[in-house]
């Protein structure tokens, strides 16, 4: 299909053709796999503040849905396109099946710049973008959450308008909405929390003192504020972050707290904070230290820049950060990488903690969920290292064929329809 073919489509895909590869999957499901269940483009007319009427393109893409329903954020970001929706679809699928949640893969997006809308302009935009997606979306069908651009607010504005339409309130339509209408507690933190579990449990299997780790995060937002600030909790030093403007670093640590709060009142570029030396973002990741964490976008770390980096551990809290070739030359470097579908996995687990809650309309403390996430997150770890151990392969490649593993399971057991 034409309009999948993209620079991060042909990046998943490139990646399940070497692990599918590896573990000789049966070759019909291997066609399947390598495309989409089912895919939606949709128009969204708006009308903006000041009366004139701007159409958006929207897409949802399921990837597969042979285990339960299909799982997966909503992106609002001015790069959207079809391939990247179906990229992060196929990678929602191999990592909630390396997690063992019942749950397919599927991804949406709007091609956006949500910043440039008014609060009434991003909630009409929103409104329409559910609307037009009503079909696809349920909680027994596919359930959408938070990425890129979007948050619990968005969350509310979806749950809303399927409500309105089906009559009655539907909390578990969607995941990472606000507690006052069936959110969980932890969500919002969760992907950095897991990021830090995984982080942790590979530097005790490096044996590396978590006190003695330098820390450097690309992107600021929900996955990489929250992972800075629990990194230090746990004892790290977080010497450098970015946003899309750039960064700031300070070998001595940034003051992390400060930096947040400021991110959630005033807002605006990191480097105005004048709280680091200033560091481009492709300065960020080839800064010495002990673990990189690019949370961004995808392929960040590419042939161009990968043997420059300094880094010994690289915690993928970003979808697809790294493309095929600087795998590669990182592997060779002796690079331990924690894998995308491994390492930011915590939002899609507590994301199915806040699915199962609103199910049963009942509610859990946060301790559980923090103990039930580092239960899955690190038997997850130990897990996929195992298997790589094993297989004599990389974690990327382990964690890869044991969710492709147990999708296949699944439709060689439900057999072909008809
Ligand atoms: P976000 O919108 O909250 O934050 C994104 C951050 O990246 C911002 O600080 C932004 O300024 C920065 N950024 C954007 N473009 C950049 C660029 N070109 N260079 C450097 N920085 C840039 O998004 P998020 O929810 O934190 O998601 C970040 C990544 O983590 C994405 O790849 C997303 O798919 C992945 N992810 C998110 C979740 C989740 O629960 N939110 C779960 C799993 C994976």
């Amino acid at each position: 299909m034409n309009e999948l073919d993209t620079p991060t489509f042909r990046l998943a895909v490139a990646q399940f053709d070497r692990a599918a590869e590896t573990m000789n999957l049966d070759p019909n499901l291997r066609e399947r796999l390598k495309l989409p269940q089912r895919s939606l483009v949709v128009s969204l007319p708006v009308r903006m503040d000041d009366g004139h009427i701007e159409v958006f393109t929207g897409y949802r893409v399921q990837h597969d849905s042979s285990r339960g329903p299909s799982k997966g954020g909503i992106r609002y970001h001015p790069d959207v396109n079809l391939g990247e929706v179906a990229a992060l679809a196929m990678w929602m699928t191999w990592k909630c099946a390396l997690a063992d949640l019942p749950y397919g893969g599927a991804k949406g997006g709007v091609k956006v710049s949500p910043k440039r809308l008014s609060r009434a302009e991003l909630q009409r935009l929103t409104r329409r973008y559910a609307a037009e997606i009503f079909p696809l979306i349920g909680p027994e069908k596919d359930v959408p959450a938070p990425d890129v651009g979007t948050d619990a607010q968005v969350m509310a504005w979806i749950m809303d308008t399927y409500s309105q339409q089906v009559g009655y309130a539907v909390p578990g339509v969607v995941t990472g909405k606000p507690l006052s209408i069936g959110g969980s507690l932890g969500r919002e933190e969760a992907t950095g929390r897991g990021v830090v579990d995984v982080t942790l449990e590979a530097l005790r299997h490096l044996k590396i003192d978590v006190r003695n780790a330098k820390v450097a995060i690309q992107g600021f937002g929900n996955v990489g504020s929250h992972t800075a600030l629990i990194m230090q909790e746990c004892g790290a030093r977080v010497i450098a972050v970015s946003d899309v403007t750039g960064g700031i670093y300070n070998p001595s640590g940034l003051p992390i707290p400060d930096l947040v709060r400021r991110n959630k009142t005033a807002g605006g570029p990191l480097r105005d904070t004048k709280m680091g030396d200033a560091i481009t973002n492709e300065e960020l990741l080839q800064l010495e230290c002990t673990v990189l964490v690019p949370a961004a976008l995808s392929e960040q770390i590419t042939k161009r820049n990968a043997a420059h980096l300094r880094c010994r551990v690289l915690a993928e809290g970003a979808n697809g950060p790294t493309t095929l070739e600087a795998d590669q030359i990182l592997e060779d470097k002796g690079v331990f990488i924690l894998p995308d579908i491994l390492t930011n996995s915590g939002g899609v687990i507590v994301s199915y903690f806040e699915w199962v809650q609103d199910v049963q309309r009942f509610f859990w403390k946060a301790k559980d969920i923090q103990e039930r996430l580092h239960e899955i997150q690190s038997s997850a770890f130990h897990r996929t290292l195992e298997f790589a151990r094993s297989k004599k392969t990389s974690m990327r490649m382990a964690a890869l064929m044991s969710g492709i593993d147990k999708v296949a399971q699944a439709h060689l057991q439900r057999g072909l329809y008809p």
